[in-house]
């Protein structure tokens, strides 16, 4: 065991501060982590203040980690020392069942294992997440990181960016597909420029005027404002695909309509309380709401290479660990353009 140093939630309506945790020694399978970046996903903050409830204290957030391998167990062949790494919201899995040999780890019939505040295979120890300087995470959970893009603007990939990217991907959203995307923020901003990138033509729907000029910029076609009625009815029947990606409670009837004949609305977002979904605007087009959890790791690494190709990166702020409290607060404000990464060398 080494003693790392970490920052914690040791309740939900603590702020959180300085704590010590114990990190493994590097098994055989192991690939221990200098963590440089780790970007701040709302998830964070619905666990640290345990707003899905079931969160265990003290919790150690964070799972858009990227940085320096620094030891590596005897049977490790993908990685050595000095490499650049990532890794992303979960660290292990059954490897057994079919979704786990089918490369989608994250739908692990026996229960995969998150980065934090999750059970480990063993069902004993609970995971630590990236607001630390170490990680300790075995080979098939880590991700090769191009050195060609700037480290800190690749971090958020690792949540924002598959999470965005797998339903691209699994729902086969082509060039000229009309794409919506709610809630400009880390995953709104990424789905604006995965999208784009893939040749749909994308539509920003926010309740934030002072967002439309950025929306543009991030690649956005279109921008409306949802708080304006009139401008919502005008869109009915427009779109194949939402992606909502709001963190609050909000009303999915009113996207509903938006979608085309057999439009699809993609949950990412994941409101603490559940919400009701009036069947008429379904059947009346046969229209349907389904959800996507981040992505495998075997499309993580194709997204992270597609976006080193690509040239695409999160748009971030960088914060000190000491500044993690304000920028929660700024978060919740929708105050973040686009995502809070904590440069980890502020935690010394
Ligand atoms: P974020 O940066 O806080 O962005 C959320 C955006 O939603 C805000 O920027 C805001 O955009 C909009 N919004 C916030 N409150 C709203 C409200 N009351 N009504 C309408 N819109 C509101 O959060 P994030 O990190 O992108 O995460 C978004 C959600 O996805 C969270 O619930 C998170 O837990 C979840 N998540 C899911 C997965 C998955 O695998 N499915 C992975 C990661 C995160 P505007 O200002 O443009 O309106
Ligand atoms: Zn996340």
């Amino acid at each position: 065991m080494n003693s790392v140093h970490a920052y914690a939630a040791q309740e939900a309506e603590v702020p959180l501060a300085p704590f010590q945790i114990d990190r493994r020694e590097p098994g055989t399978d192991d690939v221990e982590i200098k963590i440089l970046y780790c970007g701040v996903c709302h998830s964070d903050i619905h666990t640290a203040r345990n707003e899905w409830g079931g969160t265990q204290y003290p919790v150690v957030p964070g799972h858009e980690i990227v940085g320096k391998v620094t030891r590596v167990g005897n049977n490790v062949t993908k990685f050595k020392t000095g490499d650049t790494v990532g890794v992303g919201c979960f660290v292990d899995s059954c490897g057994r069942c079919d979704n786990c040999k089918d490369d989608l780890e994250q739908y692990c019939e026996n229960g995969h294992t998150q980065t934090y505040n999750s059970q480990s295979q063993d069902k004993k120890t609970i995971t630590y997440g990236g607001y630390s300087s170490h990680i300790v995470v075995t080979q098939h959970f880590v991700l090769r990181v191009s050195d060609k893009l700037p480290l800190e603007k690749v971090a958020p990939l690792l949540c924002a960016g598959i999470t965005t990217y797998s339903p691209l991907k699994h729902w086969n959203v082509k060039a000229g597909d009309k794409v919506a995307v709610v809630g400009l923020g880390g995953l709104g901003h990424m789905a604006v420029k995965i999208a784009a990138s893939m040749g749909a033509e994308v539509t920003m729907l926010s309740r934030s005027p002072s967002k439309e000029k950025d929306a543009q910029e991030l690649g956005a076609h279109h921008f409306a404002l949802t708080t304006e009625p009139e401008t919502m009815k005008g869109l009915a029947n427009s779109f194949d695909f939402i992606f909502d990606t709001v963190s609050a409670k909000h009303d999915y009837n009113d996207y509903l309509p938006l979608l085309r004949t057999n439009g699809v609305m993609i949950l990412l977002g994941v409101p603490p309380t559940p919400s009701d979904v009036q069947a008429f605007h379904l059947i009346g087009g046969r229209r349907s709401i389904v959800g996507s959890l981040v992505g495998g790791i075997k499309e993580t690494q194709e997204m992270l290479d597609y976006c080193a190709e690509k040239g695409i990166t999160s748009d971030v702020e960088m914060i000190n660990i000491n500044q993690i409290n304000e920028a929660y607060e700024r978060t919740l404000n929708a105050d973040v353009k686009y995502r809070f990464v904590i440069d980890m060398a502020s935690l010394n």
